[in-house]
């Protein structure tokens, strides 16, 4: 059975009151059979798939088709335990007729009558992509600093609870590395500060390009970054503290025609069992604390 439905044959409600009704509506409406059959579906779709309601009348098929893979399992499942009554919406991603990935929120119920019994389903589908984006986008900025793109300290923190209650299980040892920019206020003062901003976000991007995926480094606060290494016990972390100096004072960076150049001190200190959050960070910092005090530019 496809094509729409006469609902409404009344004095009031006749098919142009009802074509001129749902033509309005904004979200993607639709009736289908218990085998599956689109019955109706509102104009909308179009916006919101890019596919015609006359796609879903000679394709019984085609919502399944456009879910992304990534959903299918829990779009089955939904409509596998439809329940009585009350619904719980469902969001997901569906590819549109171009490509595009959007992002759905659906909600369905059974059509059932006392007399004829269930007749089908009538569900409805939300565009939600913008919500979403801001969603993440929100999600993000709460986790990341927005001058550098590194993580953030609250985020670093949850990574480093994270390797404590792994070392604990598995006694995999990781160290951590607290570094900071050398005589950055003199930057500030001789250049300004925008120059300031641009030279941490070289340093930033210097320090992430030269680490190995696993591990994490955040924007600890003003010019001092936190650098975690897992599996790394303190010789190695050394090195790599050694490395990273070694590369910032070769470098140069230019702004407005000022060839600039920065050093950086770190302390390193390598987890040890007996440290929980907050000491091992101090520990960390009070070699940072030694490194400027030996004249900066060095690793302790
Ligand atoms: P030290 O070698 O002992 O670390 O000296 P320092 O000058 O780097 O340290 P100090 O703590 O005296 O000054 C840090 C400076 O970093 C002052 C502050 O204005 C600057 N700073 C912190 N955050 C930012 C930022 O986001 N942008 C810019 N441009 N400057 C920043
Ligand atoms: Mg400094
Ligand atoms: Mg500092």
């Amino acid at each position: 059975m496809t094509g729409k439905l006469n609902f409404f044959n009344n004095r009031f409600f006749n098919d142009r009151f009802f074509n001129a009704f749902v033509e309005l509506t904004y979200d993607c409406e639709y009736f289908r059979t218990v085998d599956g059959h689109f019955i109706y579906v509102t104009p909308s779709c179009h916006r919101i798939t890019g596919y015609i309601p006359e796609d879903f009348y000679n394709d019984s098929d085609l919502m399944e088709k456009i879910i992304h893979p990534d959903f299918l399992e829990l779009w089955k499942d939904y409509h596998q335990q439809m329940p009585e009554g009350e619904k719980q919406e469902i969001d997901f991603k569906i590819i549109t007729k171009s490509g595009e990935e959007r992002w759905i929120s659906h909600i369905c119920q059974k059509v059932e009558f006392v007399v004829s019994g269930l007749r089908g389903f009538r569900a409805s589908n939300s565009d939600i992509t913008d919500r979403k984006q801001l969603e993440q986008d929100l999600k993000h900025a709460a986790l990341h600093d927005h001058l550098t793109g590194l993580m953030n300290r609250r985020f670093m923190m949850e990574q480093l609870k994270n390797l404590i209650y792994q070392y604990q299980r598995t006694q995999k040892v990781f160290s951590i590395v607290i570094c900071d920019i050398d005589d950055f206020k003199s930057v500030n003062d001789n250049y300004g500060h925008e120059c300031g901003d641009v030279i941490l976000v070289e340093i930033a991007n210097l320090l992430k390009n030269q680490l190995r995926k696993q591990d994490f480094i955040c924007r600890w606060g003003g010019e001092e970054f936190m650098i975690i290494l897992p599996q790394t016990p303190l010789k190695g972390a050394r090195e790599v503290a050694e490395k990273l100096r070694v590369s910032i004072e070769a470098k140069r960076i230019t702004y407005h025609g000022h060839e600039i150049k920065v050093t950086m001190s770190f302390g390193v200190h390598q987890y040890d069992c007996a440290d929980m959050p907050d000491p091992c960070i101090r520990k960390a910092d009070m070699n940072l604390y030694k490194a400027k005090l030996a004249g900066k530019n060095r690793v302790f």
